[in-house]
């Protein structure tokens, strides 16, 4: 049995939609930011939290976990500046309850998702896993701590892992039933969608200033399904021994521009946006663009969709949404 944590959120939740058909599963979740309605019916679902220990050991006392994959997290940038507590707290201590529990019981397969913000402000045009890691906000340091934790377990005690770094997770499942959810919402392409669903008057662009061709900042923008079926691949290599102590990149590894992602979104839908522009928000690199080669030459794992497939599927899933509310 495999043990998702976190398996009611946004990426957590396409996930689980992959892996029950693979192998049997159990979602951990407190509800805090995910959705019941996301986890899927073939899942076992239980309502607990990460950072309580006796949650957590209830989990292992009683089911055969072979492998923890561990979504939970706060992954907002902006509020990780001026929340940091909340940010160490449940992404560093809560993590450690977990990992200090799988040692507990012998759990020795761990996938875990981290984030291109472990980078900081990137010295290459192209990430590569061997690029300097200077986050630059308290989200990244989070997310780069565990990094270095597993890393130490890995080299004192039997336990094995694969650090995911996901550049920027979006899109909806092809079914339609599962999407991109977050209230408050904050991430641009949702945004920029609401905006042409009538639900917002208009989009910011956060900074037209940076170093970048048209001054706004260049994401690397992955379909979450494309996330999803590389943590199976990289539940595959654990379980098979082929792997025990790796780090990968996830992206198309092509970037584009927060005007470029408004445009394609304005092609999509056939509608036009009202934009303003609008101060740098804080935390922000300029660019963030993946090179998934390793991942790809190491698993086999290439990304399927690109832009515009991403925003056809976040497009359908908001029409249907905004029909549904
Ligand atoms: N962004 C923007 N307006 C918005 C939301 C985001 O201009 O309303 C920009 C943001 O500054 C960043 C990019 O869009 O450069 C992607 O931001 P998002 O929050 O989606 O993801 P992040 O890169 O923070 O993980």
């Amino acid at each position: 049995m495999i043990l998702v944590v976190g398996g009611a959120g946004y990426i957590g939740s396409h996930t689980v939609k992959e892996l029950v058909k693979v192998s049997e599963v159990i979602v951990l979740d407190n509800l805090s930011t995910g959705h019941r309605w996301a986890v899927d019916d073939r899942a076992l679902f239980i309502e607990g939290d990460l950072g309580k220990k006796e949650d957590v050991e209830k989990v292992f006392e009683m089911y055969p976990i072979e492998a923890v994959m561990h979504f939970a997290a706060n992954s907002l940038v902006g509020e990780s500046v001026v929340e940091p507590l909340k940010y160490y707290e449940n992404n560093v201590a809560s993590t450690l309850t977990l990992l200090k529990t799988m040692l507990k019981y012998n759990i020795k397969n761990f996938i875990f998702s981290s984030t291109a913000a472990t980078y900081g402000i990137p010295e290459d045009k192209l990430l590569t896993e061997q690029s300097a890691t200077n986050p630059i906000n308290p989200y990244g340091r989070s997310k780069l701590m565990i990094e270095h934790i597993v890393e130490d377990f890995s080299k004192a005690y039997d336990f094995h892992y694969i650090v995911l770094r996901y550049f920027n997770a979006a899109g909806a499942h092809e079914s339609g039933s599962i999407g991109e959810r977050h209230e408050p919402e904050t991430h641009l392409i949702p945004i920029i969608l609401q905006h042409l669903l009538g639900q917002r008057e208009k989009i910011s662009v956060f900074g037209t200033d940076y170093n970048t061709l048209d001054g706004t900042c260049i994401r690397d923008y992955i379909h979450v399904t494309d996330l999803a079926r590389a943590h199976i691949l990289a539940l595959q290599a654990l379980l098979n021994k082929q792997k025990q102590a790796e780090v990968y990149n996830l992206g198309n590894g092509k970037g584009y521009s927060v005007e470029e992602v408004i445009q394609t979104c304005e092609r999509v839908t056939g509608l036009q946006a009202i934009v303003e522009k609008t101060e740098r928000r804080p935390g922000d690199p300029a660019q963030l663009v993946a090179s998934a080669e390793k991942i790809y030459h190491e698993l086999g794992w290439k990304a399927q969709f690109g832009i515009e497939q991403i925003i056809e599927s976040a497009w359908r899933w908001h029409s249907i949404q905004n029909k549904n509310d």
